[in-house]
């Protein structure tokens, strides 16, 4: 099958394995090799084999998973960079000037916000922070002229708030503004924001799409092929490039990314179950739950809700840290979306750096990204971790 055939004719799952590279003609190689090199042979002055020239503009092996991303996310084209933050930052620096102005989740991921907010403002763009489920105060957030990117995290990181993507894309672009959104925590499995209308879709594909805790990573994928190359010239302007081997190990990740995500799920809807019911825990944030304000939405928009819960206990902040302190198949870390299940403390961890700001969070609140190991045991470990 071409790769034009792939990226519009098979099933997610087909995508995810064969879309962005054609066996090796002269080997045979089913996976793309690990092009670690930083220049090309040129065949006279100016004759690129394929347009490789030099490794931070091109390199085969970024290039397999660019064309991967863009398949399973139905866009046009992809841009794999560094990490996460090195893709906004490039997506930021290649939409935005001085005087420019962009409305952000008031629960955005602390690395986001701190990326707009400290080192992006600076430099002259401005920022209005509103709730992604609240549409009248992202309209009101919005300033007709000067905002140029409507920026949405759904479900946003940790309270899973719920954003509705067709309507805040009708939104941005009656204003004339671009809709970005960050798909991180959703994967594109569940959820694909460029079929809903969105402009751009951000990943940390260090999270699920990597998959495996192995590899820091970022991407950036697009419909429109002007702002494909706006993107593509800052990316290798600015020079946040994902290196050969994180490519691979990214690409690698995303072909499972189907079968772990429907894991995810499937341990993510018990350990909801079993926190539901328990007396230490008070609320139990998790779109899946009819109760969630955004189920609905989250119905709409995502295949299935996800792997990431949060709750809150009863007994307040010392209750949470001791629980997140207890448990043993759940790792207290950073980060979410590999396969093995992490429990942490957002306000003295992942959002330390937004405390006394409106992105503060609440002090009883603990995060889970549910892993795939046995569902069992992640419940008992919880159990005795409450206990
Ligand atoms: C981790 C994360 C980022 C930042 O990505 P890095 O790869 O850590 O730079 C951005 N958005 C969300 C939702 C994330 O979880």
């Amino acid at each position: 099958m071409t790769e034009q055939q792939h990226r519009h004719k098979s099933g997610f799952e087909t995508r995810a394995i064969h879309a962005g590279y054609e066996p090796d003609p002269t080997t045979g190689a089913v996976i793309p090799p690990i092009f670690a090199t930083s220049t090309y042979k040129q065949d006279g002055v100016g004759g690129l084999r394929g347009g490789y020239e030099y490794s931070r503009s091109g390199n085969p092996t970024r290039t397999a998973l660019e064309g991967a991303l863009a398949a399973v996310e139905e866009g046009e084209r992809a841009f794999a960079f560094a990490s996460g933050l090195a893709a906004e930052d490039t997506l930021v620096r290649s939409l935005l000037k001085p005087g420019d102005h962009v409305v952000i989740p008031n629960d955005a991921y602390g690395g986001t916000f701190r990326l707009i907010d400290k080192v992006e403002q600076p430099w002259g763009i401005e920022h209005s922070p509103a709730p992604v489920d609240d549409v009248e105060r992202i309209a009101a957030a919005i300033r007709p002229g000067q905002t140029k990117l409507v920026w949405l995290e759904t479900p946003t990181n940790p309270l899973l708030n719920v954003g509705d993507i067709t309507a805040l894309a009708a939104l941005a672009h009656d204003a004339g503004a671009l809709l970005v959104v960050d798909n991180t925590f959703a994967s594109p499995y569940l959820q694909q924001p460029l079929t809903l209308g969105a402009d751009i879709v951000v990943h940390s594909t260090t999270k699920y799409v990597g998959g495996h805790s192995d590899v820091v990573g970022g991407a950036l994928i697009v419909r429109d092929l002007e702002i494909a190359e706006r993107i593509g010239f800052h990316q290798n302007a600015i020079g946040g490039i994902a290196g050969p081997f994180d490519a691979w190990l990214t690409l690698r990740g995303l072909k499972t990314l189907a079968v772990r995500m429907d894991r995810h799920c499937d341990n993510a809807e018990r350990v909801v179950d079993f926190l539901t019911s328990h007396p230490a825990v008070g609320d139990v944030i998790y779109p899946g739950l009819e109760t969630h304000p955004g189920h609905e939405v989250a119905r709409r928009q995502m295949r299935r809700f996800g792997g990431m819960v949060s709750f809150r206990l009863r007994d307040g902040e010392q209750k949470a840290l001791s629980v997140c302190e207890r448990t043993e198949v759940f790792t207290l870390g950073e980060s979410l979306g590999g396969v093995e299940s992490l429990i942490e403390h957002p306000g003295r961890m992942t959002h330390a750096s937004v405390a006394g700001t409106d992105l503060e969070v609440p002090a009883d609140l603990v995060r889970l990204s549910v892993g795939i190991e046995s569902a069992d045991d992640l419940i008992a470990d919880l159990e005795r971790a409450l206990g």
